[in-house]
């Protein structure tokens, strides 16, 4: 597992590294909100711990643009800030979890394992409901049965599962078809662009997903969520 640790108080910084390491992590270490920045944006971390109060550029800004990349692993938050506002804004840019100088180690260990485990159904081929997604082999599927899915509907599956729980913009949306069109010439060509075939998209994945106990809920005026269906019109779904 490699993991970032942004924090500048190089005291508390090298005890950190040496007993992740001692747990099994690789560990990159990033003295300060720049070079954080930096890192997270160049390399596939899969989990970050982020001081808020960091020289050069403070933690919630490195948060904020993080997510404005859509980096989307899990950051746990450390701050000795344990105020309801800083809670508050941390949240609100995208941290997973929080934890207030001092802790004990032990917490924090397991607070990382803990988001590891939520994150990871995403990356390997788990199941969500009855549905089984695949992200490496770019292949989902409801119970041993493949879903015939076109590139923009697998990218659009990929970003609601990403997002699951949280309200996915349409700008989203297009920003992920665009960013794949770069990076795969070709494919996807002939599929129209614009906000109307967001709609579309939506409306063909829904009917995929019918059976699967997942659906997508409009937010009128937002967007779109991927959640699990209530167990009263299913009679049983699984909760994600
Ligand atoms: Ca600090």
């Amino acid at each position: 597992m490699n993991l970032l640790l942004a924090e500048d108080d190089a005291i508390l910084a090298d005890a950190l590294n040496v007993q992740l390491r001692r747990v099994g992590f690789e560990v990159e270490h990033a003295p300060n909100g720049a070079v954080a920045e930096y890192l997270l944006l160049k390399t596939p971390f899969d989990i970050a711990i982020l001081d808020l109060g960091l020289p050069m550029v403070d933690g919630l800004t490195v948060l904020k643009r993080l997510r404005a990349a859509k980096r989307h692993l899990p950051v746990l938050v450390l701050t000795a800030l344990d105020s309801l506002d800083d809670r508050v804004a941390g949240l609100n840019a995208g941290a997973d979890d929080y934890l207030t100088k001092p802790f004990d180690f032990p917490e924090l260990e397991a607070r990382l394992h803990a988001l590891l485990r939520r994150g990871r159904p995403l990356t390997t081929g788990q199941a969500l409901g009855k549905l089984n997604f695949d992200r490496g082999a770019r292949r989902a599927s409801v119970l041993g049965e493949s879903l015939d899915l076109s590139p923009r509907e697998w990218l659009l599956l990929d970003l609601l599962l990403l997002e699951r729980d949280r309200v996915v913009t349409k700008e989203q949306i297009m920003a992920a078809w665009a960013q794949d069109r770069g990076e795969n010439r070709g494919e996807g060509r002939n599929e129209s662009s614009g906000g109307n075939s967001v709609e579309v998209y939506i409306h063909r994945l829904r009917r995929k997903l019918e059976g699967t106990g997942l659906q997508i809920r409009t937010v009128r005026g937002l967007g779109y969520l991927l959640e699990a269906e209530s167990t009263s019109s299913t009679g049983g779904a699984s909760p994600l």
